[in-house]
């Protein structure tokens, strides 16, 4: 068990962009994430107890905003498709929070120029 906590806390390499990362970080009682690429890795079925052997990389797919306004990034499992909702950490690169965030605007599943435009008057009149 001294064994994992000691793995718990070192430093790793992303599974993603393979920086290197700080097994400790400000903001957060457990590093879940890259906090250059933002991905994760399926490792916990509760946060931090390392119990998933599902081991596969998961995708940042999105802000969770709460109500108090601080973020979450939520990551999809790429092995098993699992969701979960992580808290970001104080050295999370905002550039990288900024384009997660701003995804779905930046690529809208409709064309932005068909939309009606709104003059002022009832809609369709
Ligand atoms: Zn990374
Ligand atoms: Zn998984």
């Amino acid at each position: 068990m001294s064994r994992r906590n000691r793995v718990d806390r070192a430093d790793f390499a992303c599974i993603h962009c393979r920086q290197p990362v700080p097994g400790r970080a400000t903001g957060t009682r457990h590093r879940n994430h890259c906090p250059y690429c933002l991905w994760s890795r399926h490792v916990d079925n509760e946060p931090g107890d390392r119990g998933c052997g599902c081991r596969s990389p998961m995708a940042p797919i999105g802000i969770d905003v709460h109500k108090d306004g601080e973020w979450s990034v939520i990551h999809r499992c790429t092995g098993c498709d699992v969701l979960r909702t992580n808290r970001i950490a104080g050295d999370d690169q905002e550039l990288a929070l900024l384009q997660l965030a701003l995804r779905p605007l930046a690529r809208p599943p409709f064309p932005l120029d068909a939309l009606p435009v709104w003059t002022g008057g009832a809609w369709g009149g």
